[in-house]
């Protein structure tokens, strides 16, 4: 049985001085045994956060948005993964933003991981398509690409010991109010688990969570968490709303409450 997770992604949003606060309202607001809840604030952001939720709810996790492909050294304004242990449990690598404005390779994200699990922290990999490329039929053609470079020299047992989740956010759909369709997102949650048996993973690869992200609501969230190949959502926008966070998990605690019943 895998694992329903609902991931907020806050990303460029909140400060130091309001972003506990919002972590506090939005822990109290979505109690929901069964789901993995995790909030990915900014850098800055950790450790009020990590303090909130300490205090409101030590099972609501905190993750990271990135982290650096090195260890150490001089990469000015950089986060390496040693300074997020014991600010942050996850990660999110690979997000089509940073693909986007920091000029992220598949290889390059592929090194991101690989810190990641050496630190110890839950890697949420994303993966995703452009319009144009879904409107030629090539969407899970460059998803299996993404999949390949980022994954190629990583040991399969070591990632899943690790946690690893694959977040599928097509681009088109991020941040534009327009969300995939339910069995589009659901097949291509079965293309990831497919192009991962060819990676190696055998047949842990129906064990890894897939989520799915791009504009994700209360309202749509449903259509999704319907798929039994999808596990759970990485939220962006509506992460930042305790209306919106409290129905997500909801939704998704009907989920889980199915999957432990039919287990
Ligand atoms: C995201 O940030 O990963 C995301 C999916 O954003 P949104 O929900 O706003 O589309």
């Amino acid at each position: 049985m895998r694992e329903v997770i609902i991931a907020a992604n806050w990303k460029m949003h909140t400060t130091p001085g309001d972003a506990g606060d919002l972590a506090r309202t939005i822990a109290g607001r979505i109690r929901e045994a069964g789901v993995t809840r995790v909030i990915c604030p900014p850098f800055v952001c950790l450790d009020a956060v990590r303090a909130a939720l300490a205090e409101a709810d030590p099972e609501v996790a905190v993750g990271a948005q990135n982290v650096h492909h090195e260890l150490a050294g001089a990469y000015t304004g950089e986060v390496a993964a040693p300074m997020l242990v014991g600010l942050a449990g996850w990660v999110i690598v690979g997000h089509s933003e940073r693909r986007r404005d920091a000029g992220e390779t598949d290889a390059l994200i592929g090194r991101k991981l690989g810190r990641a699990v050496e630190a110890g922290l839950r890697p949420i990999l994303c993966v995703g398509e452009q319009l144009a490329e879904r409107e030629t039929g090539r969407a899970e053609a460059v998803v299996d690409t993404q999949l390949a470079g980022a994954l190629t020299d990583h040991d399969p047992a070591a990632l899943q010991a690790a946690g690893f989740v694959i977040a599928y956010e097509p681009v088109w759909a991020i941040g534009t109010g327009r969300n995939a369709v339910g069995s589009d997102a659901a097949a291509m949650a079965e293309a990831i688990r497919a192009s991962l048996g060819r990676l190696g993973w055998g047949s842990a690869a129906v064990d890894v969570p897939v989520l799915y992200g791009g504009s994700v609501t209360s309202a749509n969230i449903g259509e999704f968490l319907a798929e039994p190949s999808i596990d759970g959502a990485l939220v962006g926008g509506a992460s930042l709303k305790p209306d919106e966070m409290a129905a997500i998990v909801a939704r998704a605690a009907l989920t889980a409450r199915a999957r432990a019943a039919a287990a």
